[in-house]
Order: C-alpha cells, then sequence, then structure tokens
C-alpha cells in the first residue's frame, strides 16, 4: 500500500518512521524545506507529559533520542513579576511522566535523522487531488532540484504540513483561524542568567506574561505576552523596548531578579525578538471522500498556553500509529476503517485539549486578573483536567514486541 506524507516536522518523522517499520507499506515523505533547515530555530519547546507517554509506548527508542537532547520540564511555577509565588506544581503531581524542554531546531534534528532516508527535501508541491475513480485514492505533483515527479494511486495521504496546510488548502479549502487577541514574542539566547532560570516558569504583570525556560546547550527561551485589539496586527509602539519594560515592569514594588533579568535582556538593544499573534484553528481529522489524514497543527492549530502543538503533534502520530497498526494486525486493509479508527479515537481528544488550552489562556485576556485566574489553576477541578490532559492518551502502543517492529 503506498503513503505519502506530505511534511517532515515534528508529526510527519514520527509516523514516517513508525509506519516504515510496519510490513506491507510503501513510504514517501516530502518536505519542502532543505536538509538542516530549521525555520524555528529561535525558539524553544516545552513537550507535554503525554506525549512523552505516548512517544515511548509507541517508539521508545525515539523517546530516548529526544531525552538526550533535552532537559526534564519537571515544575510549572507561576509568580508576578514583583516574585510572589502562585502557583508552583512539581508535575509528579498530575503524571507519572516529566515533559520535555529543547531546542526546537533539536526536536527537528532528532526527528528527521531518526527518520534517515524517507525524507525527500526541497519538493515543491504542484498539485495534489483525488483520483478521478471515486476509490477514495490519491495523487501528488511536485518538483524538487531533479525536476517535476508524480506519485498516483496514493491509497493514504498524511498531511502533516503545519498550520498553514497546502494539502489542507486544496482538500478543504483552507483553514478557518481565530485570534485571541494576544500578542506573542519569543527569543532564545545563551543562558547568561547565572542560574535564575532554570525549569518551566511564568510571570505576570497585569495580563502581561513572561515566560522563560533552559534549554540544552546553554540556552534560555524566553517568550511574552500581552494583549492586543482583537483584529488588528501588533502596535509598532507595544513592540519598542519602552514599551516592553513598561509592560512587564510591577508598580508598586521592585521587579524579581528573574524579572529584571528577562526585562533587561528583551530590551537589550542585541536582542532579537520574533512576532506572532495567538491563534487557534478548527479541528479536521480527515476528509469525508477521499484518503487524507491530517495530524498536527494541520489538524488542530491551538493556542500555545499549555504548550500542546507539538505535543499533539507526536500524541496523535503516535495514535494514528497504533490505530493502523491494529487496523493491520486485524486483517484490515481498508483505509476508510483506518480513518474512522483515528478520527473516533481523536475527536474528542482534540476538542478537550483546544478547549482547555482556550480556558486556560483567560489570563491573558485584556482586563483579565492574574492573581485570581491563576488561584483558580491551583483548584481540585483545574488539576483534575490537568491530570487528564498529560495521562488520557487512549490506547497507544503496539501489540508487537519492539524487536519485531525495528524489523519490520
Ligand atoms: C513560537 C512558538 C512556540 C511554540 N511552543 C510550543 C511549546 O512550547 N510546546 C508545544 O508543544 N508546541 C509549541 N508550539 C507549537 C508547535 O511547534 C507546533 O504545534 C508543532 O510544530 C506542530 O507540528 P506539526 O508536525 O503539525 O507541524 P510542523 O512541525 O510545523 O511541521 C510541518 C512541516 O511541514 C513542512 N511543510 C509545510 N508545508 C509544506 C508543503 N506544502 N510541502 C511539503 N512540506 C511542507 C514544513 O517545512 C515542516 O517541516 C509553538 C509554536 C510556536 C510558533
Amino acid at each position: 500500500m503506498r503513503v505519502v506524507i506530505i511534511g517532515a516536522g515534528v508529526a510527519g518523522c514520527v509516523i514516517a518512521r513508525g509506519l516504515s517499520r510496519m510490513p506491507g507499506l510503501e513510504i514517501h515523505c516530502l518536505e519542502r524545506v532543505e536538509p538542516g533547515d530549521h525555520a524555528e530555530s529561535g525558539t524553544g519547546l516545552n513537550i507535554g507529559p503525554n506525549a512523552v507517554q505516548a512517544l515511548r509506548a509507541t517508539d521508545p527508542e525515539l523517546a530516548g533520542l529526544i531525552d538526550d537532547a533535552s532537559l526534564e520540564w519537571k515544575n510549572w511555577r507561576v509568580s508576578l513579576t514583583d516574585g510572589t509565588v502562585l502557583f508552583d506544581l512539581p508535575l509528579k503531581d498530575v503524571s507519572p511522566s516529566n515533559g520535555w524542554r529543547l531546542r526546537w531546531s533539536e526536536l527537528y534534528r532528532v526527528l528527521r535523522e531518526s527518520a534517515e532516508g524517507l525524507i525527500r527535501y526541497g519538493c515543491t508541491v504542484e498539485e495534489m487531488g483525488k483520483t478521478a475513480d471515486g476509490s477514495g485514492k490519491t495523487f501528488v505533483r511536485w518538483s524538487d532540484k531533479d525536476g517535476a515527479h508524480e506519485l498516483t494511486d496514493i491509497d493514504l495521504l498524511i498531511a502533516v504540513d503545519g498550520r498553514f496546510s497546502q494539502t489542507r488548502n486544496i482538500f478543504a479549502g483552507g483553514v478557518n483561524s481565530r485570534q485571541i487577541g494576544v500578542a506573542i514574542f519569543r527569543t532564545l539566547i545563551p543562558d547568561t542568567s547565572d542560574g535564575l532560570i532554570t525549569d518551566y516558569e511564568q510571570w505576570f504583570n497585569g495580563p502581561n506574561r513572561l515566560l522563560a525556560y533552559r534549554v540544552p546547550p546553554g540556552h534560555i527561551y524566553i517568550a511574552g505576552t500581552f494583549p492586543i485589539p482583537l483584529d488588528g496586527e501588533t502596535p509598532d509602539e507595544l513592540k519598542t523596548a519602552e514599551a516592553l519594560r513598561a509592560a512587564y515592569t510591577p508598580r508598586s514594588a521592585p521587579p524579581s531578579d528573574q524579572a529584571k533579568w528577562m526585562i533587561d535582556t528583551i530590551c537589550s538593544p542585541d536582542s532579537e525578538l520574533h512576532w506572532a499573534r495567538i491563534q487557534e484553528s478548527e479541528a479536521r481529522h480527515c476528509e469525508p471522500d477521499a484518503n487524507v489524514l491530517y495530524l498536527g497543527d494541520s489538524s488542530n492549530g491551538m493556542v500555545p498556553t499549555l504548550g500542546q502543538g507539538a505535543t499533539q503533534a507526536i500524541e496523535g502520530a503516535c495514535a494514528a500509529l497504533s490505530a493502523i497498526e491494529n487496523r493491520m494486525a486485524a486483517g484490515d486493509t481498508d483505509v476508510r476503517s483506518w480513518l474512522a479508527a483515528i478520527e473516533a479515537s481523536r475527536s474528542e481528544r482534540i476538542r478537550f485539549v483546544m478547549e482547555f488550552s482556550l480556558e486556560a489562556s483567560d489570563t491573558l485576556l485584556a482586563g483579565s486578573d492574574p492573581v485570581e485566574g491563576t488561584l483558580k489553576k491551583r483548584s481540585p477541578a483545574f488539576l483534575e483536567k490537568l491530570k487528564r490532559l498529560y495521562n488520557d492518551i487512549g490506547t497507544i502502543g503496539s501489540a508487537r514486541p519492539e524487536e519485531e517492529r525495528a524489523a519490520g
């Protein structure tokens, strides 16, 4: 059976590698960028315990490679920028597993190396669509440095081409995105904090929030948010050093040492801040009349508040691998039934994760009270949801022993 994967990002690499180890599948993975091109290298990622558990159950070797490239995310603390601590949660209180924190470029490097030989880089997809015979099969035409190429009779097309998915544009007419009225900037810098910043922390001044943690080797990732008008771009005057200093400096007390170091760092003339706006998009899992599966951001672009974007890309890829492997083990080679199984296992889960991520963004919105909002996060109801988020990954994992899967 022929499987074509569009995109070799987080979900693409996990699914390409996993499917390549299943018997009877011919895998092609087409990636737009050249090898070694990590467009988002100025970013750190914290990946939730749910992805760690899902990947350990599905591909323990790959999970081990990410262990080696990351630091453990063990704790989540929320304070005010004057140093008042509001929330301090060891992740072990809500999950048997910790998370990961690492550079985005390192995650891509590890994942792409682990799918070596499966990925064709530098591909520009020119056209894709359903074959005319009504079978649900698809075709893809693309070009690369060697010229034009075509794959037809594709049994399963997997769209893992990110938030602005070309595949979803073609098959579903695009992705409806919704802004939530929050600007976000990020920067990744060498660690000169002298131990001030280590594990995952957030600091509020009103609804303006800083977030930071250390990632290997020796860098600190800082992200900042503040409210902006719902439908507009981020005004330039809010991006200046003076505006940022005012946004995060507490009025009635001096900033804590951590907050001072971060404010000085982001306001330094040398700082390189990358700007975006927080948004989410409507979930879609597969096409009703073509054998197209969406995973990761092409399926469910979500607000980043709970660090679930890459996390769900991994969890979703693992869930899809398990569903396909289980269907195949039961002798079922009907791709429509695979898609139905994946959609059934993912739709409620994704709905919950997206809604919970949005709910947890309350403290970022204009007029919000971070103290009241963060104290709510200490309530049993919120902690129960966090347990559900980090642990309810569904039926993930292979019935086949690791040695047998590695042999293909
Ligand atoms: C600033 C920022 C911070 C974030 N922080 C976190 C975090 O802390 N934790 C977390 O879990 N998530 C985080 N995310 C979200 C996370 O990075 C994404 O959700 C995740 O990368 C999605 O994975 P994916 O596999 O769906 O897509 P991607 O990783 O984006 O991969 C898509 C791949 O498809 C390729 N591609 C795109 N179009 C085409 C095409 N037409 N043809 C071929 N290839 C194509 C791209 O080059 C890329 O390699 C953050 C995102 C941003 C922007």
